[in-house]
């Protein structure tokens, strides 16, 4: 085993990315393992994060680490965590290349990945004509004519929702339906047609969506789609250490990035559901301040 650092954070989106610039601030020693699966590595633009509006994800990235390559207590491993040991204060990570890394802390940045697609032709558009959120890249697609995936009560919101972009949209439930009769009968009065067919497969032209075609024979012609994805935690390490997990299948925090676990700690969309970069910046940022404090106070402990 290599020294013992301070801190492990494993995952380097930019919540992993964040704490280790603000950690390496401090002077604390940190090791980042990230094996550069990013959930957003499949879209062209990142958008919504001031300064950096219409960025590509990998260069956020490479600027990030650009940045924090200026604190040399920071270092990076392009590897994948695949066990944990361990108890507050002397954490062994083991990576898929064989190293191990001692730390006496560990945050979990392992983000959320999006299970496969189970819809024909939509992993082709996925990131350049189908997305997820509206706040992400509705306004690219302001105007245009959308095909909105989605069922029951998830399908009203989206449809309340998407109309702040456009006001030319279908939606399909992919079925089988879920819908009450009232949700039913609140988008006929918006004018929102609604498709329950199962959905056979997308058709797309270099990556824009041409016509979503249903198994009953309809055919659907739009210029894009939003749809809701399933998904799952990056890493299954938080939940083999003990931490609490939503229902939803992310890690339970603080504000502040605590588990119940002592000295682990969890940020980003690994620990949320707010799924935007500045919110994953945002979290990482305060959960290595608070593992900071956390650290300082045990050294004062030690030294009184
Ligand atoms: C198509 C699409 C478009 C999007 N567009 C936008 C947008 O325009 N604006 C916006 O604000 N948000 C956007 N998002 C959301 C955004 O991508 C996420 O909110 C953000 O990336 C979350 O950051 P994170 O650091 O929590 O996780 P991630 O960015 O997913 O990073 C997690 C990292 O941890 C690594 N990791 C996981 N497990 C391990 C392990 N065991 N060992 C080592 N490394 C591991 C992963 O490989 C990855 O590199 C988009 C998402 C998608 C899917």
């Amino acid at each position: 085993m290599k020294q013992l650092m301070d801190v492990a954070i494993i995952g380097g989106g930019p919540a992993g990315l964040s704490a280790a610039l603000v950690l390496g601030r401090a002077r604390k020693s940190v090791i980042v393992i990230d094996e550069e699966r990013p959930r957003n590595r499949v879209t062209q633009e990142s958008h919504g994060f001031l300064t950096r509006d219409g960025i590509k994800p990998s260069e956020f990235r490479q600027i990030a680490r650009e940045q924090i390559s200026v604190y040399p207590s920071v270092h990076f491993e392009n590897d994948s965590a695949v066990a944990v040991t361990g108890a507050d204060g002397e954490f062994m990570i083991t990576t898929a290349k064989g190293s191990t890394f001692g730390a006496k802390k560990l945050l979990f940045a392992v983000g959320m990945k999006d299970l496969p697609l189970d819809i024909e032709g939509l992993t082709d558009v996925y990131g350049k004509s189908a997305f997820v959120c509206p706040y992400c890249d509705g306004w690219e697609m302001r105007d245009r004519k959308l095909v909105i995936i989605s069922k029951g009560d998830h399908a009203l919101h989206f449809a309340k929702i998407i109309a702040g972009w456009t006001s030319q949209y279908t939606i399909c439930t992919d079925g089988p339906d879920e819908m009450t009769a009232e949700q039913r009968e609140e988008l006929q009065q918006h004018d929102v047609p609604i498709f329950d067919s199962k959905i056979q497969r997308i058709e797309a032209a270099n990556g824009s969506v041409q016509q979503v075609v249903l198994e009953d024979g309809s055919i659907i012609s739009c210029e894009g789609i939003f749809f809701v994805p399933k998904l799952a935690i990056g890493s299954d390490l938080p939940q083999a250490m003990g931490c609490a997990m939503t229902e939803a299948g992310a890690v339970v925090v603080d504000e502040f990035g605590k588990t119940n676990v002592p000295g682990i700690y969890s940020a980003g969309d690994a620990a949320s559901q707010k799924y935007q970069v500045v919110a994953a910046a945002s979290m990482g940022s305060m959960a290595a301040v608070s593992i900071n404090s956390e650290l300082l106070g045990e050294a004062w402990s030690e030294r009184g």
